[in-house]
């Protein structure tokens, strides 16, 4: 039996500061360079765009929106996702957001419904390196930073990621992005998922 090539929805997610904007950016340079027919999108410069049409002015200021509101902006963002028809689609997200109210999912299945994605890719990294890469980046403005709350954080990732394999049925993929290493944890993504 021929099973043809499907279109792949890869939904990337990770906490602030794991390096996926930099592993995604890496990874879409090698697809593009094999020719493939790639698009990468940020779900929260998605949502931030039409924030802005209502007034907002620091991406920074989108987690602490309320909630509802947040939600209101995920589903719009979903919605534009979901009318990608490239071959391969990858998506640069969060498993969760630190909001005010405590984390709340970056993925609810209302969500998960309209993207129907294909693969989760879960990066992570150790906290010590996490902890150094925020502290270095001062074009965001983070929540306060430390070692014990960034533990915290990846334990959060995962339970939030499987729950996501649960409800579509979708495989998680976990991949460490070790310091100097954003080759080798692109080329594993990349033979992982068969992109
Ligand atoms: P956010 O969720 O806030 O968008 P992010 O997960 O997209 O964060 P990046 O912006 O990609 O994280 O990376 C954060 C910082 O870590 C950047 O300064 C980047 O250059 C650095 N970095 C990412 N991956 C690596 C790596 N493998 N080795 C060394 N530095 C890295
Ligand atoms: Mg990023």
């Amino acid at each position: 039996m021929l099973y043809l090539a499907e279109n792949k929805k890869v939904v990337m997610i990770g906490i602030p500061g794991v390096g996926k904007t930099t592993l995604l950016t890496k990874i879409v340079e090698i697809l593009k360079n094999n020719g493939k027919n790639v698009h990468m999108i940020s779900f929260g410069t998605l949502m931030f765009e039409v924030a802005k049409a209502n007034g907002l002015t620091d991406r920074d200021e989108l987690r602490k929106l309320p909630v509802s509101e947040q939600q209101r902006l995920q589903k719009v963002a979903a919605e534009r996702i979901a009318a990608y028809n490239e071959e391969i689609v990858i998506i640069d997200t969060h498993a969760f957001i630190n909001s005010p109210e405590g984390y709340y999912p970056g993925l609810p299945e209302h969500v998960l419904k309209i993207i129907k994605p294909t693969n989760f890719v879960s990066v992570s990294a150790k906290p010590e390196e996490i902890y150094n890469r925020r502290m270095k980046d001062d074009t965001r403005n983070r929540d306060k930073i430390t070692l014990p709350n960034i533990k915290k954080e990846l334990d959060v990732q995962s339970g939030m990621i499987s729950a996501c394999a649960v409800l579509t049925g979708a495989p998680v993929r976990y991949v460490l992005n070790g310091e100097g290493k954003i080759d080798e944890a692109a080329s594993k993504v990349i033979s992982a998922i068969g992109l």
